[in-house]
């Protein structure tokens, strides 16, 4: 019996170790630094039909539709002018069992958890040494405590610690020059706006989005404004004091006074692809690479990896991994950067022209296909 070790549980990890439960050939094991899960997490996250595919060979479908929600389409609105522009049919891209699909993060992860037999996960573990013996790896925790593995799976997030190890502190995630707002909206605080669907307003240097996370009435509010922070700021959060220009622009946003619990992140995305050296070590999810988030794409793609992984273990196969996760990162990238792009436009004449645009292309099927549906239909 192979031992497989993963370091954290998030959405790639227990994914990861849900596609193995029951396979007499391994032996998995999560190791968390926190001594729970975060299962009260309010805010949301969207899933398109290439991580519902995914999902569903674990059993999703069958997951309680209370608490999740299938919008139809994606609405754009002018922030300023709160004006619809167009809409994206993303149904078309939906079959019977795989439907574009909202939740709220902490359910998705409570429902990855309750898959898994509960002595899986060892929680009060965080990695503090990672060395090579021939085909084995030896993991060093804080608490002192080592284990060996056959396999070794990273999936400690973007700031991932255990990359690091690895890496000698040479690979790390940058600053994307923006700041994430995010926060939870109830429906009878929302007018002017289709409930059903996702509503994405665009402004000058921000976007922002609504968009229902179940059946009983929750939204998510994500907003992300193009905003400079010096390296100081990044590190003490200085950019939130009252007299902070940031705090004028939050005033303007659709619906600001109405959000609850908000929270602000500046935005790390990675740079570069790091390929390990060793054939029985593996990154997975945003500690292997992180997306920009404006195609909402990094929860599928955490769960694609780790299903493409999967795979690649079970048919002892492993060449193929990285070059072909890479390729669709790229495309990803690519993506989020033209639409970050798009959405934050400043100038009157280049905001006309996109909006012209919008309208012709949210309607061709040919562009949407590859667009969007070389992403979905994967
Ligand atoms: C503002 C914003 C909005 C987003 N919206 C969307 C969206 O709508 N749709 C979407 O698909 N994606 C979205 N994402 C991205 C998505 O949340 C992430 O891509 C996804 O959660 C990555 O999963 P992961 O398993 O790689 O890491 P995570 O889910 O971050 O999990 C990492 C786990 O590792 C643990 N850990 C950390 N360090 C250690 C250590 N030293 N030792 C042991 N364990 C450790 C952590 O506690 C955690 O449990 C968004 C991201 C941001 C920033």
């Amino acid at each position: 019996m192979k031992k497989i070790a993963i370091i954290g549980a998030g959405i790639s990890g227990l994914y990861f170790a849900n596609l193995f439960k029951g396979n007499p050939n391994y032996q998995i094991i999560i190791y968390e630094k926190n001594n729970s899960l975060d299962l009260n997490e309010g805010y949301g996250i969207q899933l398109s039909v290439n991580s519902i595919k995914l999902l569903n060979k674990i059993g999703f479908q069958n997951f309680n539709s209370q608490d999740k929600f299938n919008p139809n389409k994606i609405d754009f609105y002018s922030a300023n002018q709160n004006v619809k522009i167009c809409d994206l049919n993303i149904a078309d891209f939906n079959t019977i069992d795989c439907k574009y699909t909202t939740l709220k993060r902490s359910i998705l992860i409570k429902y990855l958890k309750e898959n898994l037999n509960t002595e899986i996960i060892k929680y009060d573990h965080n990695i503090s040494k990672i060395n090579y013996t021939n085909d084995l790896i030896k993991l060093v925790f804080q608490n002192n405590i080592s284990r060996e593995c056959d396999f070794l799976i990273i999936s400690d997030g973007i700031f991932s610690k255990a990359k690091t190890l690895i890496t000698n502190n040479l690979v790390k995630p940058s600053f994307n020059g923006s700041i994430a707002v995010r926060g939870i909206i109830n429906k009878k605080d929302l007018t002017g706006i289709n409930l059903d669907n996702i509503s994405l307003f665009l402004g000058k240097n921000f976007h922002n989005v609504i968009y229902p996370m179940n059946e009983m009435g929750e939204f998510n509010y994500i907003a992300i404004l193009k905003y400079h922070l010096k390296f100081q700021e990044l590190k003490t959060y200085e950019f939130l004091n009252d007299n902070s220009p940031i705090n004028k622009f939050l005033g303007e946003l659709p619906y600001n006074t109405k959000i609850k619990k908000i929270k602000y992140y500046p935005v790390f995305i990675s740079n570069n692809f790091y390929k390990p050296f060793k054939n029985n070590l593996f990154l997975l999810g945003d500690a292997f690479f992180a997306v920009p988030p404006s195609f909402a794409q990094g929860a599928s793609q955490s769960i694609e990896g780790a299903f493409e992984l999967y795979e690649s273990i079970q048919n002892n196969s492993y060449c193929n991994f990285y070059s072909n996760r890479i390729k669709r990162l790229k495309i990803i990238k690519n993506r989020s950067k033209i639409n970050q792009f798009a959405f934050h436009l400043s100038s009157p004449i280049m905001i006309f022209l996109r909006n012209f645009f919008l309208k012709v292309l949210t309607k061709n099927k040919k562009f949407l296909e590859n667009y969007l549906g070389k992403v979905y239909r994967n």
